[in-house]
């Protein structure tokens, strides 16, 4: 490593990494960016689903020349218990005229073409390079410490965009042990299948893409999610649940079993059917919400994307969170820079009051109950997934019993698995979280 000094150095080329670097580059700064995987991309795991509007406010052409896979026509949710599932689907013509809304990824190709662009910008990339640690003056992040020799590198500031794991904020004292309750383990599949096999299960045209969002008992009362998106060529198919519900599962389920549950559910197999697997990752999801958002910035330093936390675990939204708080906190900085103020602590509360004037900090202020519910009732897990099934079987079954008594029947149900006080308090409680 050279003895060179930084304006600022970006730890990690993720969607946040990359924001940060490019905002930077782009005012001129002059920016070290460094990512550990041997090409970025090359360690990083996602659904994936990409919103174009953080992206845009970045690279406005985008479309020209990134590598999407299909624009999103449908969205559907599944409840499932483990034989069927009841489903919304909303589709519209209008997410199928450009410019459009979200797109399917796959974030090896897309990170890749993402670092280019900081390239061009004028970011000095450099990959197979771990930050060890921190270099500090006191309170006062002044470089980083790389595995290679003479690995020490100096600069103004450091934006820490080093995801989920965060181990270098926490081992600068910057936030606490994560918890596992703070945090989901998800594992996915990609399932290479052709085109036109896509197209016709689907019911989509070329270039056009679907989203089932799923909850149910195939989650084993564990708080928790699946997903299934198309690609081009391929599907993403995968599940999550909270760590500590897997440490508290008494049957000891794996992830992988889940999602091997998944994949079997008499719903899903036919989509799947002589797909070929040729990935299978796990990572970790930052699902806290507000009450695990840490410090974000100090004298040296500011914390981005997973690794702050920024994860909207309810909309699925991540890496455009990731990309804002990115961007904020890049403009922060070459505005910094631009006034001649030194990077402590009082010009960097800027990069938070940005934060909290965004999406980002006010969709995470608006659910920050309800992580805290949802841990609590896992009955939203299996025992609603299941009744509500149940219901749809006896109101659509025909055979002979009246309608009313099929009412009777349904409601019946519901009183018993969870009394009328119990129905009432979980709605309202669902109501408070997402209200
Ligand atoms: C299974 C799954 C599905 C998801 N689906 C979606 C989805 O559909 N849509 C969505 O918007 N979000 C989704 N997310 C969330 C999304 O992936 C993240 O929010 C997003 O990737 C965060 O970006 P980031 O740049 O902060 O972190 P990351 O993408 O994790 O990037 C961190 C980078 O830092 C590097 N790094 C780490 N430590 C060091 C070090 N010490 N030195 C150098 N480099 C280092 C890593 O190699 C990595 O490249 C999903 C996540 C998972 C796990």
């Amino acid at each position: 490593m050279s003895n060179e000094k930084f304006d600022a150095i970006v730890v990690g080329a993720g969607p946040s990494g990359n924001a940060a670097a490019l905002t930077m580059a782009k005012a001129g700064l002059k920016v070290l960016q460094i990512e550990r995987g041997e090409y970025p991309g090359s360690k990083n795991v996602q659904g994936a689903i990409l919103y174009a509007d953080a992206l845009e406010k970045l690279i406005p052409d985008f479309r020209d020349d990134a590598p999407l896979e299909r624009h999103i026509i449908e969205q559907r949710m599944w409840v499932l218990d483990d034989n069927s599932f009841v489903g919304s689907h909303y589709r519209s013509d209008d997410y199928n005229k450009p410019p459009y809304n979200r797109y399917t990824i796959i974030r090896a190709q897309f990170d890749k073409w993402f670092s280019s662009k900081v390239r061009e910008a004028g970011a000095l990339v450099i990959c197979e390079t771990t930050v060890e640690e921190l270099l500090m003056d006191g309170d006062r992040c002044v470089g980083v410490r790389c595995d290679r020799i003479g690995g020490e590198v100096h600069a103004d500031v450091v934006v820490l965009a080093d995801g989920v794991n965060s181990l270098l904020a926490r081992k600068a004292g910057f936030h606490g042990e994560i918890q596992a309750r703070n945090v989901a383990l998800a594992v996915k599949e990609i399932l290479f299948m052709p085109e036109e096999v896509i197209q016709q299960r689907f019911n989509v045209k070329e270039e056009e893409g679907v989203v089932i969002e799923m909850v149910g008992t195939v989650t084993e009362g564990m708080v928790g999610t699946g997903f299934l998106y198309t690609n081009r060529d391929s599907l993403t198919i995968g599940v999550g649940c909270l760590l500590s519900d897997f440490k508290a599962n008494e049957k000891r389920t794996t992830p992988y079993a889940l999602l091997d549950k998944l994949k079997k559910h008499p719903s899903i197999a036919p989509m799947l059917e002589g797909g070929e697997m040729k990935e299978y990752a796990a990572h970790l999801i930052p699902e806290g919400g507000l009450r695990a958002v840490p410090q974000l910035y100090g004298n040296g330093w500011l914390i981005v994307g997973d690794s702050a936390g920024f994860v909207n675990a309810v909309h699925r939204e991540g890496s455009n969170l990731a990309m804002t708080s990115g961007r904020l906190a890049g403009e922060t900085v070459a505005a910094a820079k631009a006034a001649g103020k030194t990077m402590n602590a009082a010009t960097l509360a800027a990069y938070k009051a940005a934060l909290d004037a965004s999406f980002v900090m006010k969709d995470l202020k608006k659910y920050k109950h309800l992580p805290e519910v949802l841990e609590r009732s896992p009955h939203f897990f299996d025992t609603y997934p299941a009744l509500v099934n149940r219901a749809a079987k006896t109101y659509f079954t025909v055979d002979g019993v009246d309608k009313s008594t099929k009412q009777r029947e349904i409601l019946g149900s519901f009183k018993a698995a969870r009394r009328v006080t119990g129905l009432f308090g979980d709605a309202f409680k669902l109501w408070r979280a997402m209200r």
